[in-house]
C-alpha cells in the first residue's frame, strides 16, 4: 500500500453537517465542572480526567448505542468524530475504559450528574418550545439486571405500608369524618389494623444483584429485571420523568409521585394519558386534585359473586346514595370498608329485608344467607365515573394513539439503538444511571433535529 502524507487537522476532517457538532454548538455542559467541584481534590493525586470528558464519553456510548466503556474507548480511538466531540486531539491517548468504570465506582457523588444533565435537558426542550405539558403519556419497560438466575433464592420478607397506604391513609380519616356525620358513629381506623396485620410477601432475589426483581408478567421475557417508568410529553416525544423500580413493582407504584413530580417542578400539566394497567381508582382523584384530565384504559372487571343476582342487577340512586334490589328494596351505606388494595363505601340491606325476601337463593350467597346483601364501591367512585364520561371523545381516542405510538416507539428506539436492553453494573442506583443517559441520549437526538 502506497502512504500518502496530507497535512490535515481533526477540526478538518469532521464533517460540518455531522450531529455530534449540532449537538456541541446546542449542549453546554459546563455546569459539571461546577457540580464536581467538591469531588476531586486541588492539592493531592495525579489531574484528573476532565469531568466533561468523562460525561461525554458516557453519553457517546448510549448515543451511538455502545453497549460498554470497553468498546467506546475502541470506538473513540478509531473514530474522529467522536475524538473531536471529547477534545482527544488524533494523536492524543483516549483515557482508558476501566479509569471511567472505577471513578464511577469510587465516587458515587458523581452520578447525581446523570440526574442533572437529564434535567437540564428537559429545561432546555422546554425553553425551545418542545415540550407543552398539555398531555403526557406514561409507560414503563423492563432492562434486564445482569444478575445470575442460578443465584436466585426465595425469601420471606415484611411488606412495607408504602406510599399508597399513606395517601389511602388520608383519604380513609376523610371518610371516616363523612360516615360520622351521616350516622353519628364512628369506628375504628382500619389502616392501623393493616399496619398490625404485619403483612409478609415471598420474593425471588438474586445473590449477585439483590436490588433487581424477579418479573412475571403476561406476554413478557421471566427472570430478573428492572423497569424504567417514563412520562413522555405528546409534543416531539421528550421523555420528561423517569424512575427506576425493581422489576416486580407494579406499574401504578411511582406513577402518582413522578406525575406529581413533573407538574410541581417541571411544568403544569394538563392531561395524563396510560395504559389499563394504571387504572386504580386513587389515580382518578388525585389527577383530579391535580387538576390533571386522567386519560386511561379501563381495566376488565370481573364480577366474582357467586349469586345470580350481580352487581348489574342493583340500580343506583344518586339523590339518596343508595341501591335498589330487584325487590325493590334500599340498599344504604353502612361503612367505610379497607383493605389493603383500597378504599371502599359499603352498601347493604336491611336484614329484615332480605330474611323476608323471596329472591334470597338468588341473591344471597350460601355464606351470607342469615346476613343481608352487600354491595362495596371505591371510595373515589365519583372521580371515575367522570374520567369514565370522557371515553367517548375524541381527546380520549387521541390520547390513547398518541400513548401507543409514542411510548411503544420510544422504548422500541431505546432498545435499539441507545442501550435500554440490559444493564452492566449493579444495583437499583446504577440502574437509574444507565435509563437516564439513554433517556438524556434519545431526548438530545429529538432535540438536535428539532433545532435543525
Ligand atoms: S335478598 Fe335482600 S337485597 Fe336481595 S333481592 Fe331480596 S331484599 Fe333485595
Amino acid at each position: 500500500m502506497q502512504m500518502k502524507l496530507h497535512m490535515v487537522t481533526i477540526e478538518d476532517l469532521v464533517p460540518q453537517e455531522h450531529f455530534l457538532r449540532k449537538l456541541e454548538a446546542v449542549l453546554d455542559l459546563s455546569f459539571v465542572y461546577e457540580e464536581t467541584a467538591g469531588l476531586y481534590s486541588r492539592k493531592y493525586g495525579r489531574p484528573p480526567i476532565d469531568p466533561v470528558v468523562l460525561v461525554k464519553y458516557l453519553l457517546v456510548g448510549f448515543l451511538y448505542g455502545i453497549p460498554s466503556e470497553r468498546q467506546i474507548e475502541q470506538r473513540i480511538q478509531t473514530d474522529v468524530a467522536l475524538r473531536w466531540y471529547l477534545g482527544i486531539d488524533l494523536l492524543e491517548r483516549v483515557p482508558d475504559h476501566s479509569t471511567i468504570s472505577q471513578l464511577r465506582r469510587r465516587k458515587p457523588l458523581f452520578r447525581k450528574i446523570f440526574r442533572r444533565l437529564f434535567e437540564r435537558v428537559v429545561n432546555q426542550c422546554i425553553a425551545e418550545g418542545m415540550v407543552s405539558g398539555g398531555l403526557v403519556l406514561t409507560d414503563s419497560t423492563h432492562v434486564k439486571a445482569n444478575a445470575s438466575r442460578a443465584s436466585e433464592e426465595q425469601i420471606d420478607m415484611p411488606e412495607s405500608p408504602g406510599a399508597y397506604w399513606e395517601r389511602l391513609d388520608f383519604y380513609e380519616e376523610e371518610g371516616l369524618e363523612t360516615l360520622r356525620q351521616r350516622t353519628g358513629r364512628r369506628r375504628k381506623k382500619r389502616a392501623k389494623q393493616i399496619k398490625k396485620d404485619n403483612r409478609r410477601t415471598k420474593k425471588r432475589v438474586s445473590r449477585t444483584d439483590p436490588e433487581a426483581g424477579h418479573m412475571k408478567r403476561p406476554g413478557k421475557p421471566q427472570g430478573q429485571y428492572y423497569l424504567s417508568h417514563q412520562t413522555l410529553d405528546s409534543g416531539h416525544g421528550i421523555i420528561i420523568g423517569l424512575t427506576v423500580t425493581p422489576g416486580d413493582v407494579h406499574d401504578t407504584v411511582p406513577y402518582l409521585e413522578q406525575l406529581e413530580t413533573i407538574h410541581q417542578t417541571v411544568l403544569p400539566l394538563g392531561a395524563a394519558a396510560a395504559d389499563s394497567a394504571y387504572d386504580f381508582p386513587l389515580a382518578h382523584r388525585e389527577l383530579e386534585k391535580l387538576g390533571i384530565t386522567f386519560f386511561v384504559r379501563p381495566q376488565a372487571v370481573h364480577d366474582r359473586t357467586q349469586v345470580e343476582f350481580k352487581r348489574n342487577a342493583f340500580s343506583y340512586q344518586p339523590d339518596q346514595d343508595s341501591y335498589l334490589c330487584p325487590q325493590g328494596k334500599t340498599l344504604r351505606p353502612k361503612g367505610l370498608y379497607r383493605s389493603a388494595s383500597g378504599l371502599f363505601w359499603q352498601y347493604q340491606a336491611e336484614k329484615a329485608d332480605c330474611l323476608c325476601c323471596p329472591l334470597r337463593d338468588k341473591c344471597l350467597s350460601e355464606h351470607d344467607r342469615r346476613g343481608a346483601r352487600k354491595l362495596e364501591d371505591s371510595y373515589f367512585k365519583p372521580s371515575v365515573q367522570r374520567s369514565r364520561s370522557r371515553q367517548e371523545t375524541e381527546d380520549y381516542r387521541q390520547a390513547l394513539k398518541k400513548r401507543q405510538i409514542w411510548c411503544e416507539g420510544t422504548f422500541a428506539i431505546q432498545k435499539r439503538c441507545h442501550n435500554l436492553t440490559r444493564l452492566l453494573r449493579r444495583g437499583r442506583e446504577a440502574a437509574e444511571d444507565h435509563c437516564l443517559l439513554s433517556a438524556t441520549a434519545l431526548n438530545l437526538k429529538r432535540m438536535v433535529n428539532y433545532l435543525n
